[in-house]
């Protein structure tokens, strides 16, 4: 009961690639790069077992980014042809790559780091994925001209990765969706069937779940700027979290340390598993497991505890590393006093 996990990213370490900051280049390359993409995914696990969290992941050791890592085994995105864009309905530009050809899965994405993971830890696995909506809004389309056509060609093409990876042994696929939060509408008119495909034949009673993480972003300044302007409290949830309810996907992990979403809206979420975000991934404030489980047992009113899963409101790439482990540490000491309390 009240398994912890995390939502995906960790800091990689220095020797890695450069820290505290999003898509960090390289500091390797050729074979050294490869040989330290498979050390930091080991140091990667050994640091959540360690700290005592349940449900590992592989910390997003080998992608550069948790979209463009995807992108990059997609024949039919350029990555020679950059466009600026403005993404998150023009929250922030970042240079993305450009669709300019019909799209094709021509090789594994994720199947090595996957499988390296699935050898080196006996703890299950979660998998994260971009979801549909959140690819589309994160490169340049000169050749769709549809965002809901292109979604759906994308949702595609993540079932057959997902597909792949829980035949590897990966007990958890995830899908980042943090565009959910952005275009309410979209959700609604084809975000969640786009979704819905990309997790088609798995969950559903089946050995691996699948889940979606819907966040309002990564703890850099262009989103707590825009968190500032969202109002007393964030409604976003209750517009998609219905429609999410119906949807095929088993758990929904979402940001509730620190953040403005009236806890009630849980409610919204019968039936599914549920993340709870009792880790604030945009402060170097590190939590004391009282105020984790005081997060969880807020939480708890609204999800049965065998429904609810302790996790991170977010990703980690961006924090300091010594700064994420204790975030973690904190986070499975504060699952362990609600457990102690309730049992
Ligand atoms: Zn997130």
């Amino acid at each position: 009961m009240l398994e912890t996990t995390i939502a995906g990213s960790l800091p990689k370490p220095s020797w890695l690639a450069a820290s505290q900051m999003l898509w960090a280049p390289w500091r390797l390359d050729g074979e050294a790069l490869i040989e330290g993409k498979r050390d930091a995914t080991l140091v990667a696990l050994k640091l959540q077992e360690d700290a005592g969290i349940d449900i590992v992941t592989d910390g997003e050791q080998s992608r550069q980014h948790f979209v463009h890592g995807f992108l990059e085994g997609i024949e039919g995105v350029d990555f020679g042809r950059r466009t600026r864009i403005g993404i998150r309905n023009n929250r922030y530009e970042a240079v993305v790559p450009t669709v300019t050809g019909k799209l094709r899965r021509s090789r594994a994405a994720h199947a090595w780091e996957a499988t390296i993971a699935r050898r080196h830890t006996g703890h299950r696995l979660k998998f994260t994925l971009p979801g549909p909506m959140t690819i589309v809004d994160t490169l340049a389309d000169a050749h769709y001209g549809d965002r809901a056509l292109l979604a759906m060609a994308f949702a595609e093409l993540l079932n057959e990765e997902a597909r792949e990876l829980a035949a590897i042994g990966v007990d958890v696929i995830q899908f980042d969706e943090p565009a959910f939060n952005v275009y309410l509408d979209e959700v609604a008119a084809w975000g969640i069937a786009a979704l819905n495909r990309a997790a088609e034949g798995l969950g559903e009673g089946g050995s691996c779940k699948t889940a979606v993480h819907i966040c309002y972003g990564y703890g850099i300044p262009a989103n707590i700027e825009w968190k500032a302007g969202l109002g007393a409290e964030w409604r976003q949830y209750e517009r998609i979290f219905p429609a999410l309810a119906a949807s095929r996907i088993d758990q929904v992990s979402l940001e509730c340390a620190n953040s403005h979403v009236p806890i009630e809206l849980l409610g919204l979420l019968d039936g599914k598993d549920v993340l709870v975000g009792a880790i604030d991934v945009a402060s170097d404030a590190v939590e004391t497991p009282e105020e984790v489980a005081a997060t969880i047992e807020r939480a708890l009113r609204f999800v049965p505890a065998e429904r609810l899963y302790p996790c991170t409101n977010c990703g980690m790439a961006p924090l300091d590393r010594t700064l994420a482990g204790r975030k973690l540490a904190a986070l499975a000491a504060g699952a362990a006093l609600v457990r102690g309390r309730s049992g």
